[in-house]
């Protein structure tokens, strides 16, 4: 416990001790919306048995108008109630504290029925809310008191009211959506009516003894957002008014600034907190990119927060707090904070879930149990596919080998940790070998399988990935090389690059190619790139963004004559397009490529292959999608051997890591 001496200390909180200093923080999942009780109460139960201190909800709705989107979760009836006791007598008898999260959405409701301070339309959703009247907003208060009683009955330690993030209450704080003129809107003091009131209301309800979280905007991040001053202002008013705990939070959903993406230094806001910290005698939690217990010990150790609140962390590894506490950190499966399966999922209306970690809401489905036969197990291709087939076969008894041709393990992860704003892959593959060492995997690298290498063992597992596609383009002259090449530093590119490929590894290399030194590991630069200046020089902390210079001229290319970047991920391709801006990389669609010379790219646009363009360049990278690389299944299966195909040797279309490691994963718990 000494070295996390101060994340692993009991919080005294009046009418209840926390045991630790860690909170999970409120996620949407769409758990509660599949109806499936037992499966929601499993998720959050086993985050308790892994140690964490206090758990929030996903944002339940007060309201049908407040609810993130129309049939959105909320303790509506009696029967909601019985359902939520489910949750909160597991999370009970696993010796865990949850609260539940009270989010009203006004703007933000993906409905014509929104409702806000004045009919100011985000810009992130297609309907005008209505501007509410003094009987209207009444009526939301008493809905968020009837929430937190209703929250009380359920069995839950308390709520949290979600204040923050561009939501309701956060819309009634600003000058940038309350433009009224009553009670409610004009000085800040009246601004803040509402969330204090409803803080204030919320306690009156609910007694002393249920604690109130309540969720404040550090940094909005939007024109005309908070001051530093009123940040404070409203921190004090709303401890007056009953909250316990103060949670923060960092931008609103409609910021053009990237707050939780992986590329996002880690604890790049605690500094904010810091700040509020000594205006406030209650306790202030600490929020985003905090991933590992290293960060988390440096901020609550520096006196940053009381408390810190990592969400994604506990979907990827529900046991974060005991193994800490148990010296086990390098078995901390990592957030590698990439959207991927968790928001990209919830924006899509899917079960969030985790890239890293398959079983995150899926705990009551996929059990990894051990085998009662164990077997002779052969994986080849140390990817994240065979990685997660051979740990999890591993894990459940079976003597598993896993070879590969390279002289270390990680396979396309290797190139992806090279990329600026992707460091977080170095503690996945790092992850890898430390699981694959504890499980008892026998590693055979610098070792290319073959057939009769194969012919003893049980079950052999293909997973060898894929190999990079020859777009054909007719050439003349050296400029060519693949992602490969450059990503592993065999070629060093020219200062003009043509990239043919605008897919996540055309973007990726543009990245590698455009950025000398990676911001994510350097705060200050990394404000600067984004624009992030401070809520006491400007309202809402922007500042104009000042990038530095690109590396290299960069242009991306594409086929398809479409915005490039339109298919990244749905909550990172716009960090991803606005990055490669910044850099001044061109983006092209809907070209030909008619030839490769020694003075450049050639290509022409459209069907009729019309205005024929020269594109000088010193290198020209291919990132033209992958093929799968089956010589070995193929070899295997033709010799009348039965095989399981994996990862990118099975299918290479629309291949990611998070399918790699889920196909692992899956087969490996039930070899
Ligand atoms: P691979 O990772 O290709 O691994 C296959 C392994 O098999 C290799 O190590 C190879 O050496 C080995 N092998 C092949 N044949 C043999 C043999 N006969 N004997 C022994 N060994 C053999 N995905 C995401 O989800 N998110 C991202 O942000 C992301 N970023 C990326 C960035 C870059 C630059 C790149 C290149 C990829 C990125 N990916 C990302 C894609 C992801 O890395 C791949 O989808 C994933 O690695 C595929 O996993 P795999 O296990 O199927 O194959
Ligand atoms: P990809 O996303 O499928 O993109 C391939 C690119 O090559 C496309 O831009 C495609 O565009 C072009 N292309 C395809 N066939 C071509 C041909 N014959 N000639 C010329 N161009 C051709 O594949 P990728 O970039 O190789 O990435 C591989 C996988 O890794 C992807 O599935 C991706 O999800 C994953 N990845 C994810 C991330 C992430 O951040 N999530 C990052 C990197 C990689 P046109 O057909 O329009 O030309
Ligand atoms: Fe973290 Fe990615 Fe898992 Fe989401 S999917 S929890 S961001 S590792």
């Amino acid at each position: 416990m000494g070295q996390y001496a101060h994340m692993l200390a009991p919080l005294d909180l009046g009418h209840v001790t926390l045991k630790n200093r860690v909170l999970m923080g409120s996620m949407h999942t769409n758990l509660e919306e599949t109806g499936d009780w037992n499966r929601v109460a499993e998720f959050y139960a086993a985050r308790a048995r892994g140690g964490v201190g206090l758990m929030v909800t996903g944002g339940m709705a007060p309201n049908r108008e407040g609810g993130v989107f129309p049939g959105a979760a909320g303790l509506f009836s009696d029967q909601d109630i019985a359902n939520h006791r489910i949750i909160t007598e597991r999370v009970h008898q696993a010796h865990g504290r949850i609260v539940m999260q009270i989010l009203h959405a006004g703007r933000y409701a993906f409905g014509p029925e929104c409702v806000s301070a004045s009919a100011i339309k985000s810009p992130i959703s297609p309907f005008p809310p209505k501007a509410l009247d003094e009987a209207g907003i009444e009526k939301q208060i008493a809905d968020i008191v009837t929430a937190a009683t209703r929250a009380r009955e359920a069995g839950y330690d308390g709520v949290e009211v979600m204040g923050s993030e561009g939501y309701f209450l956060n819309q009634f704080l600003v000058r940038h959506v309350n433009k009224r003129e009553d009670r409610w809107g004009g000085s800040f003091e009246n601004r803040m009516r509402l969330p204090v009131e409803v803080v204030r209301r919320v306690r009156e309800a609910v007694g002393p003894e249920f604690i109130i979280i309540y969720r404040i905007s550090l940094i909005d991040l939007v024109p005309d957002g908070s001051t530093w001053d009123e940040v404070v202002t409203l921190a004090k008013a709303v401890e007056a008014a009953g909250a316990t705990l103060l949670n923060t939070g960092i931008g609103w959903h409609e910021a053009r600034v990237p707050t939780i993406a992986t590329s996002v230094p880690r604890a790049a806001f605690a500094w904010l907190t810091a700040r509020l910290r000594p205006e406030v005698s209650i306790p202030v939690i600490a929020c985003n990119r905090i991933n590992h217990p290293d960060v988390a010990e440096g901020i609550l150790a520096s006196g940053q927060a009381d408390m810190v609140s990592l969400a994604r962390p506990f979907l990827a590894d529900p046991a974060f707090v005991n193994k800490t506490a148990a010296g086990r950190t390098d078995e901390i499966a990592p957030c590698i904070a990439c959207n991927q399966a968790c928001l990209d999922h919830t924006f899509q209306g899917k079960i969030s879930s985790c890239l890293v970690n398959p079983r995150a809401g899926y705990e009551t489905e996929l059990e990894i149990t051990p085998t009662a036969q164990p077997k002779q197990i052969a994986v080849v291709g140390a990817g994240p596919a065979g990685c997660s087939a051979a740990i999890t076969a591993a894990t459940r008894g079976h003597s598993v080998t896993l070879f590969d041709a390279a002289d270390q393990i990680g396979g396309q992860l290797c190139m992806a940790r090279r990329i600026p704003g992707k460091e977080e892959f170095v503690g996945l593959t790092d992850w890898f070998a430390t699981m694959l060492d504890k499980s008892g995997v026998t590693l055979r690298l610098s070792t290319r399988a073959t057939s009769e290498t194969l012919a003893t063992f049980d079950e052999v597992v293909i997973a060898t990935g894929v190999t990079p596609r020859d777009p054909q383009i007719p050439t003349e002259g050296g400029l060519v090389v693949s992602y490969i090449d450059i990503l592993t530093g065999r070629v060093t590119a020219g200062p003009r690059v043509a990239i043919v490929g605008a897919g996540g590894i055309g973007f990726d290399v543009a990245e590698f190619l455009a950025v000398n030194d990676s911001p994510t590991l350097d705060l200050e630069e990394w404000k600067r790139e984004w624009g992030v200046g401070d809520p006491l020089d400007t309202a809402g902390g922007l500042a104009e963004p000042a990038p530095e210079p690109p590396a290299r001229q960069v242009t991306l290319l594409q086929r398809k004559p479409e915005r490039p970047g339109r298919r990244l991920g749905k909550t990172t391709g716009w960090i991803h397009r606005a990055a490669l801006k910044a850099k001044q990389v061109k983006m092209v669609g809907g070209v030909n490529y008619e030839k490769i010379t020694d003075e450049g790219l050639h290509i022409s646009f459209g069907e009729a292959r019309e205005n024929p363009t020269l594109i000088e360049v010193d290198t020209v990278v291919l990132c033209s999608g992958q093929l799968s690389e089956r010589s070995l299944a193929d070899a295997m299966i033709a010799a009348g051997r039965e095989v399981h195909i994996i990862g990118g040797a099975d299918v290479a279309g629309e291949l990611d890591a998070k399918r790699a490691i889920d196909q692992g994963t899956r087969l490996g718990a039930r070899l």
